[in-house]
């Protein structure tokens, strides 16, 4: 038996090599390599893809974030609602735009933002909420856009792990009043090298954000803000463009890996394996499994050539670059104990059934030999 990386996105790319390849070669061509033909083309396939009226294309989702804050305002006195299990993109784009990020506990059972502590959390200088849609999974939208609503307060989904997902049969990515998301060649939807989009129904916000990617100017020579160089590249739009088609049968068949995974690790170990909410979907960007031997388990995944993550193994509010929020250990129990209990399988398109059943093969026999 092979080994199995945690993921192969040598494969995965290469399969799709001589679509990539033209792509690359009407780039060449066109010699128009900035905010040209490519770009505008996936922003409208994007849009339609994410059920909104616009996408803008930017240079990486943490930017995307970042700008989707800009447009709105968000800066100095203001907090932002974040889960506290979140990758650090999210919050590291709160404190660009000046704003403090308040940490709100997931649900121990879906990992997504528990909309009871969103609500409880809200003061009179929040100013936005946004949930992230960890590991694929859609956050309860619903219940987070009523207390948005009630409060009067915007919502910014972070859409970089699941494109894809729906809440109640409507697209992650569509909800907030405006989103962003990521295409670092790792998620679902990968550039070959650094992406990103915003996505809105605002038409006003649609033009901000455009503004704020290309230097804070609409027309050239003319800058109202002090904005970014943050453009998606033509060439990243090209490859975008032939990948984009093939991602709901990705997604599909992600589901299905995670599926057959779920099936053949019930009552194995101490596992704990996901757990969707009520009308959420999940386009399994990651499959994360929970055991208290985790550590222990990945040692032996390895020495069996199978490669596994920690997504992720320490929290923002433990993180030294947020020692100046004087954020605690204890203080997220339930943040502190996903970081140290997760462990993410390998899983992606081509990833086969047999080593999948290969992976759960392995993990049983630790258990056999690890037990109590
Ligand atoms: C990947 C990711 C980002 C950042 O995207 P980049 O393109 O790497 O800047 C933000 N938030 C979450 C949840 C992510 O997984």
């Amino acid at each position: 038996m092979p080994a199995i990386p945690f993921l192969d996105l040598q494969s995965l790319n290469c399969s799709l090599e001589s679509e990539l390849d033209q792509a690359f070669h009407d780039v060449l061509r066109s010699g128009w390599f900035i905010l040209g033909e490519h770009v505008s083309a996936f922003e409208r396939e994007y849009a339609q893809f994410s059920g909104t009226r616009y996408a803008v294309g930017v240079a990486n989702g943490l930017d995307a974030l970042h700008i989707a804050l800009r447009v709105l305002g968000v800066g100095y006195g203001d907090e932002v609602i974040v889960p506290s299990n979140t990758y650090i993109a999210t919050l590291l784009s709160v404190s660009f735009v000046g704003a403090t990020p308040v940490l709100v506990e997931p649900r121990k059972t879906t990992y997504n933002i528990n909309p009871e502590g969103i609500e409880a959390a809200i003061t009179s200088r929040t100013k936005a909420i946004m949930p992230v849609h960890l590991y694929g999974q859609a956050a309860e939208m619903e219940a987070i856009m009523d207390i948005a609503e009630k409060y009067g307060i915007y919502v910014v989904e972070d859409n970089a792990q699941a494109h894809g997902a729906f809440y109640n049969g409507k697209p992650t990515g569509s909800f907030g009043h405006i989103n962003a998301t990521s295409f670092y060649p790792g998620k679902n939807l990968g550039a070959l090298g650094d992406a990103g989009a915003i996505t809105t129904d605002n038409p006003d916000y649609n033009i901000r954000a455009r503004s704020w990617r290309n230097y804070g100017s609409q027309k050239k020579y003319y800058n109202e803000v002090l904005g970014y160089n943050s453009r998606l590249d033509e060439l990243q739009a090209a490859f975008l463009l032939k990948k984009l088609p093939l991602l709901y049968s990705q997604n599909a068949e992600r589901e299905r890996l995670a599926t057959l995974y779920t099936q053949n690790l019930q009552g194995v170990g101490d596992i704990i394996t996901p757990v969707l909410a009520d009308n959420a979907s999940s386009v399994f960007h990651l499959y994360v499994i929970r055991t208290a031997k985790r550590d222990a388990l990945q040692e032996y995944l390895a020495q069996q050539g199978i490669g596994t993550m920690i997504h992720y193994p320490i929290p923002p509010h433990l993180q030294e670059a947020y020692k100046h929020q004087g954020w605690k250990k204890g203080q997220f129990p339930i943040a502190e104990e996903i970081a140290e209990t997760c462990l993410s399988l390998p899983l992606y398109p081509g990833l086969s059934d047999t080593n999948v059943e290969y992976v759960v093969e392995h993990i049983k026999r630790f258990f056999a030999t690890h037990s109590a």
